[in-house]
């Protein structure tokens, strides 16, 4: 295998929830579930029985017919706030090049005084994947270190700061694009009217504003969607939203959601030919399996769930960074939180959130890091009170040292 990722030595085999079991049969309590896929945790029952009901029925077809599956997450997706159609594809990096695509079309045809527009403007420390385009969307150059040169079309603005934004709008640019919080940067929230004044401006300019919600979407941060956070009066929504991991609960599901009047642009029958598509996407056995995960969440209440415990870890974190001054500040939305820690703090027991991360696995708790020294936590939605608390008692006494 390609050694693109720094494996850890550990081969798993098995899993339950928020616990999974390696090859020696040792026990894992989970607090970071797959990088946010597996959002209900290991093998929830009801998406086992999902999918394998799905399995003895239809696999798939292709795209040019109609699937019952696909229907009911695009119908989910709108039931939950997103008013408009769904394209599905498999990896939060190609829902977004499917989003950087369609504002491209956008801007070929609502052309700015300088002919076609096409220049996508986003943030610092964003991820928006590992495509070419999607590369050139994020904000962290190390992505791009090596693989240029890159499509022309990108500009990068400290996120937050609307007057960065401003001041890159020009005549060439078509949309926006930002996390409702960034995740892989560091856990970062925006501010609270970021978003209804980013609407203001792309509506000024006549920009697509796009929410990347590959890690915030379907439930994550205590909302179905990450944006529904920042609503207000002059804020209803973006015009284009983006899922990936949690959407598909494991499986390989990325989806691109726009409003009708911008997802007409893809629509074959009206512009002439096929614009966008993918031999897989949408295809039976994982649709199944996100369309029970929209079930699944609104029947058992697990989006209050995420934000009411989301709430409870946070304060508990707090009250523990109060005494230790490694922790420079803990941040977060439901169950979607960073720990940052500070290098600078005058304290022996420092450990980077590398290290962090490592001391945790030898005692068999799995947690995440993002840029800036975070340690990361996201849990399944489906954890247990005592769950979380023995996995939280664990980490501070790893963190204290
Ligand atoms: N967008 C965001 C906000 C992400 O965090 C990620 C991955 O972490 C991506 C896009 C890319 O998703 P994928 O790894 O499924 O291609």
């Amino acid at each position: 295998m390609v050694l693109n990722l720094p494996r850890f030595e550990v081969a798993l085999v098995r899993g339950e929830g928020a616990r999974v079991w390696d090859a020696e049969g040792n026990e894992y309590l989970d607090l970071f579930a797959g990088f946010g896929a597996p959002v209900l945790g290991h093998c929830h029952p009801d998406l086992v029985k999902a999918v394998t009901e799905q399995a003895n029925k239809l696999w798939h077809v292709g795209n040019l017919f109609h699937t019952e599956p696909q229907t009911r997450v695009a119908q989910a997706i709108a039931r939950h706030g997103f008013e408009g159609r769904s394209f599905f594809s498999h990896s939060g990096a190609d829902a977004n090049e499917a989003a950087i695509k369609l504002a491209r079309l956008y801007g070929y045809l609502h052309k700015g005084p300088a002919g076609q527009r096409y220049k996508v403007i986003s943030t610092t420390r964003s991820f928006h994947g590992r495509s070419f385009a999607t590369m050139g969307a994020t904000g962290n150059p190390k992505v791009r270190e090596g693989f240029g040169p890159l499509p022309p079309g990108f500009a990068n603005v400290v996120y937050n700061d609307l007057d960065a934004v401003k001041a890159e709008i020009d005549d060439i640019t078509v949309a926006v694009i930002a996390e409702p919080v960034q995740g892989e940067g560091g856990i970062h929230l925006p501010d609270p009217d970021y978003f209804t004044k980013l609407r203001a401006l792309c509506d000024e300019h006549d920009l697509l504003l796009i929410a990347d919600e590959v890690w915030t979407g379907c439930g994550r941060t205590g909302k179905y969607f990450g944006y529904q956070h920042w609503l207000s009066d002059g804020f209803h929504g973006p015009d284009i939203m983006t899922l990936g991991k949690g959407v598909g609960g494991g499986l390989a599901v990325g989806v691109m959601c726009a409003s009708d009047r911008v997802a007409e642009l893809y629509n074959a029958r009206t512009q002439g030919g096929v614009k966008h598509a993918t031999t897989l996407g949408g295809n039976c056995l994982a649709m199944a399996v996100s369309a029970a995960i929209f079930e699944i969440m609104a029947r058992d209440g697990l989006v209050e769930r995420a934000a009411q415990l989301g709430d409870r870890i946070t304060k508990r974190l707090r009250n523990f960074a109060a005494n230790c001054p490694s922790i420079k500040d803990v941040r977060g939305k439901g169950l979607f939180i960073g720990i940052e820690l500070d290098p600078s703090a005058k304290d022996a027991s420092f450990k980077s959130a590398t290290e962090v991360v490592n001391q945790c696995l030898a005692q068999r708790l799995l947690v995440g890091s993002a840029q800036g020294d975070v340690v990361r936590l996201a849990p399944a939605l489906t954890i247990e009170d005592e769950q979380v608390d023995r996995g939280l008692a664990l980490l501070e006494q790893i963190i204290r040292g």
